[in-house]
């Protein structure tokens, strides 16, 4: 006969959370903000994610940072996020990874405000603890909530 001792579970520790898990869902929140902000186009040539592009491929958008995200006072500032289809974001000859030059003429032409900010903003102190990451997703999600409920409004709900 087997007797199956009955395991005794430990008490579990409330657990640390994780920096690297919460920067992921920081960036997450961040591109799914701008997106809602950006209506789901790409702002430099306003195709519509999964409109169909010219190489009859549905549009995947992405979300550059203007300022790389090593700048960690900026990485979840939606000022510095640029809503671009792949073809502006990376493959394109004047896109914002290959014709830099070009691309932030761009951006200095039709957000003024936000490259203005940018500049002010670069030496701020960066947001890099968990504490300071956990605040960002807050301040994120609350933004998403407002940004959702505009676009109900605009539907008409
Ligand atoms: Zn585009």
């Amino acid at each position: 006969m087997t007797v199956t001792k009955k395991k005794t579970k430990k008490p579990k520790k409330p657990k640390k959370p994780n920096l690297r898990k919460l920067v992921k869902k920081a960036f997450s929140l961040w591109s799914e903000c701008a997106r809602l902000q950006h209506d789901n186009k790409c702002e430099m040539c306003g195709i519509k994610n999964k409109e169909i592009n010219s190489k009859g491929k549905p549009t995947v958008l992405n979300v550059h940072h203007a300022c790389p995200r090593e700048n960690k006072a900026l990485r979840f500032d939606l000022h510095n996020a640029i809503v671009l289809c792949v073809n502006d974001h990376k493959y394109g000859k004047n896109s914002a990874h290959k014709g830099s030059i070009f691309f932030y003429d761009w951006f200095k032409k039709y957000r003024p405000s936000d490259y203005e900010y940018i500049f002010q903003h670069k030496d701020d102190p960066p947001v890099e603890t968990i504490e300071q990451v956990q605040n960002a997703i807050i301040e994120l999600e609350l933004t998403r909530e407002i940004l959702l409920n505009k676009v109900d409004n605009a539907q008409g709900f």
